[in-house]
């Protein structure tokens, strides 16, 4: 038995919460409790500079053990929990035992979404979400090169063109298939959308765009093919499915807490329990005007998690900043500020056709809502500080060069 804070998922949300529980001053037990074998580690790398095998283990590791020991955190690996008893205040483990709480952190993540299709669970179709994931990918890309067999991803997300990216460095041949018309159609301007596409295409990706997927084809190897509902067939050695996630909310859910595709929470990551708070992927924000945002991203798992702490504490502190997000590609870092979700209309700040350092400001009448930035990090922080500020520039000041549009912040 255990009193203390116990937080179910030792993952970014989780290393976040339990930190901010010892900086804000809680004395008690803190245990981090991970189902996988290995300890907290960045997953963004995963599908850039670890999956090209630019990194070492070091550098992805998100804290060396001593450290979280030294902050007299608990990490137990490999542990998976079944089940939370919230009138016991208790949670059950996979092994048969269970650890009493005064406090709950659900920090579970989010599962990437299986290809519903025949020959989906083949040999060689993989999902990244884990190191795990990340080393079967590698270990997959290798066969591929040695046999000279092409790797095929399906899904044109974040995830899924990182993985190209990263293969088409690697030498492999890439093909990607997207069911929509566009590339990141729900996030990119369309004119963005089109810049990667070019991008990819430049960089010899082969990119196939409203693809419709009717299953996998499959011999004793594992994955032979891709077909499509048209009867072709793409070939592949590798296939590396991005088509989303599901947050995974099946723990609250069955302990009867409040959730709606998320574990729903408050900006300040309080759930349907007052001592059970929530944070990362596996939430769905209320917003204030009654709405549900889920975020998969760093920042938002780092400043829930924050929030999460805070509120165990008995202290307010919504995360209500501007959501912000980063996707590495060949050599071109897209950063993002603010949601685009409902934009009407964009300007394009600097040279798009050089694709040298540009941003692709997002409107929803005369109002900013977000803006894109490639290579070009001073247009993100200060896209940032507008956003935070509420303050818009005009289409015309935002697509002009000449117009500084710091100016706007001082006045
Ligand atoms: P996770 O980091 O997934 O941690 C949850 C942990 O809980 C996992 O280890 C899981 O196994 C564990 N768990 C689940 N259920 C249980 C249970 N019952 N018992 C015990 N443990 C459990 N974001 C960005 O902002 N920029 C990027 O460039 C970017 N790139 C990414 C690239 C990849 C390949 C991936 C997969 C994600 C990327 N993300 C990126 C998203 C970002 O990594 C996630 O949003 C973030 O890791 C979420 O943190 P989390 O703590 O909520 O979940």
């Amino acid at each position: 038995m255990s009193a203390g804070i116990l937080i179910v998922g030792a993952g970014q949300a989780g290393v976040m919460t339990a930190e901010a529980l010892r900086a804000g001053g809680y004395n008690g037990a803190i245990t981090l409790l991970g189902d996988e074998t290995h300890g907290p580690y960045h997953r963004p790398p995963l599908s850039k500079a670890w999956l090209a095998g630019e990194m070492d283990a070091a550098q992805l590791a998100m804290r060396a053990p001593e450290m979280l020991a030294r902050k007299q955190i608990e990490l137990r690996t490999g542990v998976s929990v079944i089940a939370i008893d919230r009138a016991a205040q208790t949670v059950q483990l996979a092994d048969g035992s269970a650890l009493s709480y005064e406090g709950l952190v659900l920090a579970t993540g989010s599962t990437p979404r299986a290809l519903p299709l025949p020959g989906g669970g083949a040999p060689g179709v993989l999902a990244l979400r884990s190191k795990d994931d990340a080393s079967a990918i590698a270990e997959r890309m290798t066969a591929c090169i040695e046999q000279d067999r092409p790797v095929v991803v399906i899904g044109g997300g974040f995830i899924g063109l990182e993985v190209a990216a990263t293969a088409r460095k690697k030498g492999l041949k890439v093909t990607v298939l997207e069911a929509a018309p566009r590339l990141l159609g729900r996030v990119l301007a369309p004119v963005l959308s089109d810049w990667y596409a070019e991008l990819h295409r430049s960089h010899g990706v082969q990119l196939m765009l409203g693809a419709q997927v009717a299953g996998i084809e499959a011999d004793a190897r594992g994955v032979t093919g891709v077909k499509l509902a048209d009867g072709n067939v793409v070939p592949a050695g590798l296939v590396v499915v991005g088509i989303g996630v599901i947050a995974n909310d099946q723990l609250a859910k069955a302990a009867g807490l409040e959730c709606d595709r998320g574990i729903v929470v408050d900006a300040c990551g309080h759930t349907s329990d007052p001592r059970i708070v929530a944070a990362g992927d596996c939430t769905a924000r209320r917003l204030a005007g009654g709405s549900l945002l889920r975020l998969e991203s760093v920042q938002n798992a780092t400043e829930q998690g924050k929030s999460a702490a805070a509120a165990l504490l008995g202290q307010e502190r919504p995360f209500i900043a501007t959501p912000w997000f980063w996707s590495d590609q060949y050599d071109r870092k897209l950063q993002m500020a603010g949601l685009s979700m409902g934009a009407d209309g964009w300007a394009v700040r600097g040279d798009i056709a050089a694709g040298t350092g540009f941003s692709v400001y997002h409107f929803q009448g005369a109002r900013l809502i977000a803006v894109d930035s490639v290579n070009a990090a001073k247009d993100h922080l200060q896209a940032r500080k507008l956003l935070d500020a509420g303050v818009s520039p005009t289409r015309d000041q935002a697509g002009d060069t000449s117009f500084d549009l710091a100016s706007l912040l001082t006045t």
